[in-house]
């Protein structure tokens, strides 16, 4: 919505600017083609766009579909959660020289009082430049029970679904922000969208190969919910978001006693959490843990296994596919 408002704004202002160098009899050269007061954009294919992103998995997206076009500067790294975070100088600079700056939205970071957006009023960054990646998704819900607020589920990017409406919109706004590479930004973008659409149908598919009552994914977090919803697994967890308390005995109880109800076959723990509250569940119940962690809030440093969105979801596919269909 706020896309929507700033996009309009702006076009006023260009409309605006237009009528006023025509008032003004400068037509001799005419408007200068594109947007008026964007000069210091790259014109040139040499010049790089210089992208900021919130966390990992964006900054990973706008190297694959910007390539050599784009100059990515992430702000929260690997090892650090992207729900609360305090920006460092180098941040700072980074976000008041970008041309363009992407971040996850579904209160991620924060929501609107959040660490992204305070910083962005501290740098003065202009909104048209600033794009949420999720405005075409549909969120999903978090508590509501024990008295608490509803709260927004910002871990959409789990589900290779919603990663296909991301890389489009994030194509979308670097074909709107560097206009003079439209067609390359365009061909890297669509190949990387369809490689995700192909994953998605992979996911489906293999899914639908493990036995249905093993079809259910106990995480520490409730990280996994849009995953879930879209292929049909059932879900439990111990919290439900990392902000809030992690680990307490009631909520160690509440998902001990589900298990006790349900047949699970495995439990998952991420890779950035506390492995104790889910060591604990699995000596109650005699229920085994995965053998490799499962990634939810990020990706791995450059090297790592899973230094990729691809990887990412190539991973936790794999990981959740043997696990469950696993014969115990
Ligand atoms: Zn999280």
């Amino acid at each position: 919505m706020n896309q929507m408002k700033s996009f309009v704004k702006w076009l006023g202002l260009s409309l605006l600017a237009v009528i006023m160098l025509a008032a003004c009899g400068k037509d001799d050269n005419g408007p200068k083609e594109g947007n008026s007061d964007e000069g210091k954009k790259p014109t040139e294919s040499n010049e790089k766009l210089k992208v900021v992103t919130s966390f990992t998995i964006i900054a990973d997206m706008a190297r694959e579909i910007g390539g050599d076009l784009v100059e990515v500067y992430n702000l929260v790294p690997t090892g650090t959660d992207p729900h609360e975070y305090e920006p460092l100088p180098d941040d700072i600079k980074a976000a008041t020289d970008a041309d363009v700056l992407f971040y996850n939205g579904l209160n991620l970071e924060g929501g609107k009082n959040g660490w992204f957006f305070k910083m962005m009023d501290s740098v003065n960054q202009k909104e048209e430049n600033i794009y949420s990646l999720t405005e075409r998704v549909e969120p999903k819900y978090l508590g509501g029970e024990d008295g608490r607020d509803e709260e927004i589920n910002p871990h959409a990017f789990i589900d290779p679904a919603v990663g296909v409406k991301m890389a489009e919109d994030l194509r979308d706004a670097l074909i709107e922000q560097h206009p003079s590479d439209s067609d390359k930004i365009k061909e890297q973008g669509d190949e990387y969208v369809q490689r995700l659409k192909d994953l998605d149908a992979e996911f489906q598919e293999r899914i639908e190969t493990i036995p249905e009552e093993n079809r259910v994914l106990v995480t520490s977090e409730r990280a996994f919910q849009y995953l879930n919803d879209h292929y049909g697994l059932k879900e439990a967890f111990i919290w439900e978001i990392d902000t809030e308390e992690n680990g307490s005995p009631k909520q160690i109880k509440d998902l001990i006693h589900y298990i006790e109800e349900h047949k699970v076959p495995v439990l998952f723990v991420e890779s950035n959490v506390d492995t104790r509250p889910m060591e604990t569940v699995s000596k109650e119940t005699d229920v085994p843990i995965a053998e490799k962690p499962i990634y939810s809030d990020e990706i791995g440093n450059p090297g790592d296994e899973v230094d990729t969105y691809i990887k990412y979801l190539e991973y936790n596919m794999n990981l959740i596919h043997d696990e469950l269909s696993k014969e115990r």
